[in-house]
């Protein structure tokens, strides 16, 4: 019997449910195969998230060389693809972990009925989440809208357990000479070097590095220092998360097994109710699959959002005159990660203070967040823009000067990313268009050359806001 074990967004070697359960049923004279899909018709999505998930491929590739487990690359559309890797390698059964939402969902979709016709066996798991879309519901059976409920139930279930990879096994009955395929190792090497860009944080090895760090103290304060992005108080675990370098269940298993229960531990509860939320927002997904398009509350349906693409791209570019806005545009446009607070600050200006379209907002970060999340990011958004199950309530409206005073209070984070700020003095960096002339010439900073005067007025847009969502109530 050989089995095929593909490998999608679940970029690792160890705690792989789909290659744990291939090598557990795996009898005398079996051998695997382990593989990778490239469609070309996608290649004219690419955004810097798939760069840095092919820089991911290419760490699995090369671990799993060593590790004398070789993936295998099948090109082609999906059935294609699939039939050719069937027909030269003679394969019975494919194993892999199964998505529960968006392009994923609907991809297996199309190729479930496909193998059962052809006759070969599939097995397919929930892996990428602690409990998956249908595990947590309520008493009458139904899913949960709003995460403090959910979240009581979600701690009361039995999490799922570790899925030891055997690697030694896999080492033995990996089919390991590379017979064909050619094609397909021509097209991940394009992949590969679709970008120059280098990439922070790639790979098995480095979530697990980085995780490891993590747990040794920083997690321990995670629920004072999260909320500060000059801090480095949060886990970074979001880009391992989504390439699937690192199982969450790794994650979760390595806080119970490793914490020190003498210490405080409100810092560990919250870490733990962050990786709920990812649950949540998945479940919800599931049940909303239309909510990158629409609003999740009807009513809010037809809000007349402002189109001005100039304000947009201000926003884009970090240049709306309020210096935490600008400076997390900017982290993000050159790195791919924004620090959750900063997300929710940017997404409820762009909503809430310009306006704007929170469609707009959630494609942009799609287009470069490394750690992009459909479920999480659309889920994200809509809670931002007051417009999804759990939000934030529409007339509570983020002051931006107001959360740059309070969560970077020194305009630490700020001066790291807008350079010409760099000699505003702290009394006037969070809002530098209160400097006077004299203060300007000093601090090296023109408004209105320098750096933009704000673009909006916060107090009069919120109003305006506050009404538009009103008018829907
Ligand atoms: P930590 O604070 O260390 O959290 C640990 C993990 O918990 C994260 O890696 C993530 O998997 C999960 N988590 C934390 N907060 C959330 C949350 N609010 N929703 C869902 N999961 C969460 N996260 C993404 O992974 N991809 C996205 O595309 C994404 N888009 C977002 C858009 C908006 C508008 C907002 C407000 C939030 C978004 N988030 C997204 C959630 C959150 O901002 C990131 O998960 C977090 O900043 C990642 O950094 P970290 O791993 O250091 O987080």
């Amino acid at each position: 019997t050989t089995r095929a074990v593909w490998f999608r967004r679940d970029l690792r070697l160890n705690d792989h449910t789909a290659l744990a359960k291939a090598l557990e049923h795996t009898k005398k004279g079996d051998e695997i195969v382990c593989v990778f899909h490239i469609d070309p018709a996608l290649n004219e999505t690419f955004t810097p998230n798939h760069d840095y998930f092919f820089q991911t491929l290419a760490t699995l590739v090369e671990d799993a060389e060593q590790k004398g487990a070789p993936i295998h690359f099948i090109e082609g559309d999906i059935e294609t693809a699939f039939q050719n890797l069937i027909e030269q390698l003679d394969v019975n059964m494919v194993y892999f972990n199964r998505d529960e939402t968006g392009y994923g969902k609907k991809r297996d979709q199309q190729l479930l009925p496909f193998l059962n016709s052809i006759n070969v066996e599939v097995y397919h798991y929930i892996d990428h989440h602690l409990h998956g879309s249908g595990e947590v519901r309520k008493q009458d059976g139904n899913h949960y809208k709003v995460f403090t409920p959910y979240f009581r139930k979600w701690k009361q279930l039995q999490k799922p357990t570790v899925q030891k990879v055997d690697h030694e096994l896999l080492s033995k009955v990996s089919i390991n000479e590379r017979v064909s395929f050619s094609q397909g190792i021509k097209a991940f090497d394009d992949l590969v070097n679709h970008t120059e860009r280098v990439f922070e944080g790639v790979g098995e090895k480095e979530a697990l590095q980085q995780l490891e760090h993590f747990l040794e103290e920083d997690i321990y304060d995670y629920d004072e220092r999260r909320d500060y992005p000059a801090v480095d108080g949060t886990s970074l675990m979001s880009r391992y998360l989504r390439t699937g370098a690192i199982s969450i269940r790794t994650i979760y298993h390595q806080i119970e097994d490793r914490i020190d229960h003498r210490r405080k531990t409100t810092g560990v509860d919250t870490y733990v109710s962050e990786l709920a939320w990812r649950d949540f927002y998945n479940m919800i997904y599931h049940f909303y699959p239309n909510a990158g398009n629409e609003e999740m509350v009807q009513k809010y349906q037809g809000i007349p959002w402002n189109n001005d693409e100039d304000i947009l791209r201000k926003w884009q570019e970090g240049q709306t005159g309020f210096p935490l806005i600008d400076a997390a545009m900017r982290q993000l446009n050159e790195t791919g990660w924004m620090h959750n607070r900063l997300r929710m600050a940017v997404a409820s200006f762009l909503t809430k203070d310009l306006l704007i379209d929170w469609r707009k907002g959630e494609r942009y970060f799609k287009d470069r967040l490394i750690d992009y999340d459909p479920a999480s990011n659309i889920g994200g958004w809509q809670w931002a823009a007051s417009t999804g199950t759990d939000p934030v309530p529409y007339f509570r409206v983020f002051n931006p000067t107001r959360q740059s005073e309070r969560f970077d209070p020194h305009g630490r984070f700020i001066k790291g990313w807008l350079p010409e700020l760099e000699n505003v003095k702290k009394k006037h960096i969070h809002d530098p268009s209160r400097m006077s002339i004299e203060d300007q010439e000093e601090a090296n900073c023109i408004i209105g050359e320098d750096y933009p005067a704000p673009m909006v007025d916060h107090k009069r847009m919120r109003e305006r806001a506050i009404e538009l969502f009103k008018d829907k109530t």
